[in-house]
């Protein structure tokens, strides 16, 4: 579970503030970056298997769109809130441009717990949330995509109440559908395949051997599962996994004796990333505490589950023997935790760069699907990797040059893009 004391939309403004006093931004610009362009916040009702009717509320905020259209994911998750919505559709902006594909920052949130839904009552939410949001959502205005519990199945019950209500096709309004109905191969594995594109470059520019070194990570939903099979691939340690039990409300971490097998794990999983505890141990899988995998002696961690999961207060669990934090959920490390990880000499490789596969990915499904021609899973990847390393390596690069703390490095870049647009339109 998230951390509750810590609000992700205060976090976000921290870091913006940070370089944007850093980069002398006028005050008109630093309000108009801290602010969003438009937040829909709206209730809507869902009718539910026992004939009773639940009313739920919905978010959808574009953050910044000077570079493009809105692109973000919606997140079905019971404690949704409108700050997380704000800090995820600001750190999308940030996102697209750190990578430099031409889209801006937008997010969206339904306050639900789809675990306890019938899939029945998912798809009646998700058309009800759509006949709600469709005249501000469209393949030019705003594109959503999958995020934390929500999927391909989600989505194309989205795009077809958006067709049904237009009555006209338009793959290109909504990313993350399954492959062969407007989806892009490659786009399942791309933000974890992402994570480890970055990974590898910095143990690269470290001079690190990867086959020599150990990660612990937390989470083992989408994001994770690719990551650890990537990182496994390339020969690293996958030393430990926590994620989520939905039966006993609390989380585990997984470790075993020569490392984890993320093919392994991934067949007891369920489709919200839970794994299933006892077929584990039938693996020879040990089971710790669920915040055991911050503690592993290893030389990589890499949280890839939700906000706020490494605070100053558990920021002292950290082993020594940890050389990189690789941030892979959204705002993982409250920012009062930077100061800690630059002190004890940390590499870190912040969230909004490591993870920008994804939504590069989703930007691939919309080109393909504007051209009505889809490329193979070697084009998608090869394209991917090539976007992941050059934008790594020139935040790394401006990092080293002017002796910036990675995250701002990344702040510095992606800014400095969103600022030119934005002055360039006469917006400020
Ligand atoms: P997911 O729903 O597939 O998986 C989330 C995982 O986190 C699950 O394994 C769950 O069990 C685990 N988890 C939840 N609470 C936990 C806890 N307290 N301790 C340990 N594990 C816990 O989500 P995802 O798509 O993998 O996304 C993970 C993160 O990455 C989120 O922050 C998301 O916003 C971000 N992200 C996702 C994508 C994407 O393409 N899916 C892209 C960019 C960023």
């Amino acid at each position: 579970m998230a951390n509750q004391t810590y609000n992700p939309y205060d976090n976000a403004k921290a870091q913006f503030d940070k370089v944007a006093e850093m980069l002398k931004l006028d005050e008109a610009t630093r309000d108009l970056l801290r602010a969003h362009r438009q937040e829909l916040h709206f209730t809507f009702p869902v009718k539910m298997d026992d004939g009773s009717t639940k009313i739920f509320k919905g978010f959808r905020m574009i953050h910044n769109d000077a570079r493009g259209p809105g692109k973000g994911g919606i997140r079905f998750h019971p404690h949704e809130t409108a700050d997380t919505v704000r800090a995820l559709s600001m750190w999308m902006t940030w996102k697209c441009a750190v990578v430099d594909i031409p889209l801006g920052g937008s997010k969206g949130g339904v306050i639900c717990d789809p675990r306890t839904m019938s899939l029945a009552e998912q798809e009646r939410l998700c058309r009800a949330y759509m006949r709600r949001l469709h005249s501000q959502v469209g393949y030019n205005v705003d594109v959503p995509a999958p995020d934390v519990m929500t999927n391909g199945q989600h989505m194309m019950w989205m795009l077809d109440e958006y067709e049904s209500i237009t009555g006209q096709r338009f793959p290109g309004m909504i990313t993350g559908k399954p492959v062969g109905l407007g989806g892009s191969l490659g786009r399942t594995e791309a933000t974890g395949y992402g994570v480890i594109y970055c990974l590898r470059e910095c143990l690269k520019n470290m001079k690190i051997d990867i086959t020599k070194t150990s990660a612990s990570i937390q989470g083992f939903g989408n994001v994770a599962e690719y990551a650890a099979r990537m990182y496994a691939d390339l020969g690293g340690k996958v030393a430990a996994v926590s994620c989520w039990n939905v039966a006993d409300k609390t989380a585990y971490t997984f470790r075993k004796e020569g490392g984890c097998d993320p093919a392994e794990l991934a067949a007891i999983k369920d489709s919200f990333g839970s794994i299933d505890k006892d077929k584990a141990i039938a693996l020879g899988y040990e089971l710790l505490p669920g915040d055991a995998w911050l503690s592993q002696d290893v030389d990589i961690l890499i949280p890839a589950a939700l906000e706020n999961q490494i605070t100053p207060e558990n920021f002292p669990q950290i082993s020594k023997q940890v050389k990189i934090l690789c941030e892979a959920a959204n705002g993982p490390t409250t920012p009062d935790c930077d100061k800690l990880i630059q002190d004890a000499g940390i590499m870190l490789i912040p969230d909004f760069l490591s993870n920008a596969g994804g939504v590069t990915c989703s930007y691939f499904e919309q080109v393909q699907g504007n051209m009505n021609y889809f490329w193979t899973k070697e084009e998608v990847l090869e394209k991917l990797e090539k976007i992941m390393t050059g934008a790594f390596q020139n935040v790394y690069s401006l990092a080293e040059e002017k002796n910036l703390y990675m995250r701002d490095a990344a702040y510095v870049v992606a800014i400095n893009r969103v600022v030119n647009s934005v002055k360039a339109r006469g917006w400020v």
